[in-house]
């Protein structure tokens, strides 16, 4: 772990380096408030630090003010370090954010301890965010097919529109449905239905470019995002889409199993401002025209027409 050390004493300073390395610490060190304040700013910084109240330049106890107001996506523990031993002065300096202090002249012990506390507390404030960022995932994602899920994809799409808008550029969206689904299911039963499904989400992520939103919409209905894809672009990914289904059979538990897809495209007119709303009924339209006029076929719409 690495911890920045803002102390203007060159011998406490020197003394707190010497210790912090001997325990297994990265350090960093620096002797006035504004040079801690770059360091706790820049890329990579630390987010341990052991703070000197009275430097030159700002004092301890204004960076850990300033920490606390502006930086708001980590959490940096701040242990003040004061020659300052009065009650008032300690509540003082927990109250501008700092987490812990130690007074000076320090016991060494009492220090390792308490650099074992913050570490535990930052620990756990790491495994809060990365399990916080797992169940942002399972939120958004279908568990299936591991694309987005029903909601985060009509969301995405509505970020989309928003830009779109704003950048005055095109984006286009596919409505593409499994043929005849029901029937896999109800012939080889549901693991293979999931199998096909999965395979079909695989083809998707294949065919589509790293910024694309790939959705499973509903059960076998997926929505595809095309951002800066106007309508020939759009068709031209539906068109691709179709025959890469269509070309290879789905291969699972021994059984080959032929698939083709039904695809309904549009998209937005450069920068004219649509709704999720419409551009979802609009691509819906085509992609029942596609059903009905036999399946396996690209159909589209322009937003005007619709
Ligand atoms: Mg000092």
């Amino acid at each position: 772990m690495k911890i920045l050390i803002a102390e203007d004493d060159p011998l406490y300073s020197k003394m707190l380096e010497s210790m912090l390395v001997k325990w297994g610490y990265e350090v960093i060190t620096c002797s006035d408030g504004f040079r801690a304040w770059e360091i706790l700013t820049s890329e990579n910084a630390p987010k341990f630090v052991i703070l000197d109240w009275m430097m030159p330049g700002m004092e301890g106890i204004e960076v850990c003010r300033k920490v606390r107001e502006n930086i708001k996506d980590t959490y940096v523990y701040i242990l003040m370090l004061t020659a300052k031993a009065e009650v008032k002065d300690i509540i003082e300096g927990m109250e501008s954010g700092a987490d812990d202090y130690l007074t000076k002249p320090f016991n060494a012990n009492e220090l390792k301890v308490r650099l074992m506390a913050g570490r535990r507390i930052l620990e756990m404030q790491e495994e809060l965010i990365s399990s916080r960022e797992a169940l942002r995932i399972m939120a958004t994602r279908d568990a299936l097919t591991g694309l987005l899920n029903h909601v985060a994809i009509v969301d995405a799409l509505g970020r989309r529109l928003v830009q779109t808008t704003r950048e005055k550029t095109p984006v286009g969206i596919v409505m593409a449905d499994l043929d005849y689904f029901k029937n896999i299911n109800d012939t080889f039963g549901h693991l293979v239905g999931d199998a096909v499904l999965r395979e079909t989400a695989k083809r998707l992520q294949l065919l589509a470019r790293p910024y694309d939103d790939i959705g499973r919409y509903g059960g076998e209905e997926f929505l595809v995002v095309l951002p800066g894809c106007n309508l020939e672009d759009t068709v031209n990914y539906a068109k691709r889409l179709r025959e890469c289904i269509q070309e290879n059979a789905v291969r699972t538990n021994g059984a080959n199993i032929p698939l083709t897809i039904s695809i309904g495209a549009t998209a937005s007119v450069d920068g004219k401002a649509t709704d999720v709303d419409t551009i979802i009924h609009t691509a819906d339209n085509a992609l029942y025209r596609a059903k009905n006029n036999g399946r396996n076929r690209v159909e589209f719409t322009t937003h005007e027409e619709s």
